[in-house]
């Protein structure tokens, strides 16, 4: 069986997926790191449609996701979900970091969308330990995929080598690696 998981090196906003996920904060205002990527280029109307969801459901709690289009990026949507802050692990932290990719893969199939791309969210300046937050990405999304139909194809989009290759290890060790 082709598996339906794959390990991506660079830019997420260069992706043709259906969907990005973006590790957003709770404002949806945009930020650094991939949020600040992924608005440069999608471009103004990404901003436009957060501060209506902003306007009708408020901030965005850690752990959930909401959904908005792509703009000017070759994707057609966008999921915003908050990770969580890294603050020792005693927090909930883990929890909210399952969450956040469940809440993501639910929102992509409910819209009916086959392809998506997640960055590794709280990684950067939410502080998660990269082998912890990596594990618990690997193993909730090789979880719901054995569960469910959609998406059909899901992307671990690594910024540099060595993230690269600890999503490879930990897919050869469940037997997804493509
Ligand atoms: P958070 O606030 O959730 O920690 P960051 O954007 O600071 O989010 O970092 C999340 C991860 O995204 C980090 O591993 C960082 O290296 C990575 N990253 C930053 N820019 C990009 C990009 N353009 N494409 C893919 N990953 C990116």
């Amino acid at each position: 069986m082709l598996s339906r998981i794959e390990v991506f090196q660079g830019d997420i906003t260069t992706l043709h997926v259906d969907v990005l996920v973006n590790a957003a904060n709770p404002s949806l205002m945009g930020g650094g790191g991939v949020d600040g990527a992924i608005h440069r280029a999608a471009g103004p109307a990404l901003l436009e449609a957060c501060k209506v969801v902003r306007q009708q459901q408020g901030e965005c709690a850690p752990g959930q996701a909401v959904i908005t289009l792509a703009g000017d990026l070759p994707a057609k949507a966008v999921i915003h979900t908050v990770g969580p802050v890294w603050q020792g692990g005693e927090q909930h932290e883990a929890r909210i970091l399952e969450d956040s990719y469940r809440n993501s893969l639910n929102l992509a199939a409910a819209n009916g969308y086959k392809t998506l791309a997640f960055p590794a969210i709280s990684t950067g300046a939410y502080g998660f330990p990269r082998v912890a937050a990596a594990q618990i990405a690997v193993n909730t999304v090789s979880d719901y995929l054995t569960r469910k139909p959609l998406p059909e194809r899901v992307y671990f989009v690594c910024y540099d080598e060595e993230d690269t290759r600890l999503y490879q290890r930990l897919l050869t060790q469940r037997g997804q690696e493509t």
